[in-house]
């Protein structure tokens, strides 16, 4: 079974999420992805990764990737936040964050604990080659 890892950026990290995903992408590529919908189009877009795209984070993406996870399908939680701006959804990104506490499931809400996750899932597919 394919590590399953949810990706989620708001609009001012999303560039950074970009960046980010074309750093690991040979790592991404060998695990299932989901993501919020703009998100994941943006990933599409940039590195022809194959990603399952929920609806817009504003329209209950976040929601629906905390259903997952709630569920056991999701291994991995990459969100970067925007701390500098208020979200009309912060109930459900507040929902999404707590549902991985209480499923001990990881997630990195800023880019250096993306990259020490992202680093571990690199090292462990090299383990098992
Ligand atoms: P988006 O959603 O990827 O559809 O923009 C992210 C969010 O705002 O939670």
């Amino acid at each position: 079974m394919p590590t399953r890892v949810a990706l989620i950026a708001h609009d001012h990290k999303k560039d950074d999420i970009v960046r980010l995903t074309g750093e690991y992408v040979d790592t991404l590529r060998r695990c299932a992805l989901l993501a919020t919908g703009t998100t994941g189009g943006r990933i599409e877009a940039a590195h022809g990764l194959n990603v399952e795209r929920m609806l817009s984070g504003p329209h209950g993406g976040d929601l629906q990737i905390g259903a997952q996870l709630a569920e056991g399908k999701v291994d991995v939680v990459i969100f970067l936040r925007d701390p500098m701006t208020p979200q009309p959804h912060e109930p459900d990104i507040n929902a999404l964050v707590r549902a991985c506490d209480v499923h001990d499931v990881p997630c990195a809400t800023n880019i250096s604990t993306a990259r020490m996750i992202l680093d571990v899932l690199t090292q462990r597919m090299k383990d098992v080659v």
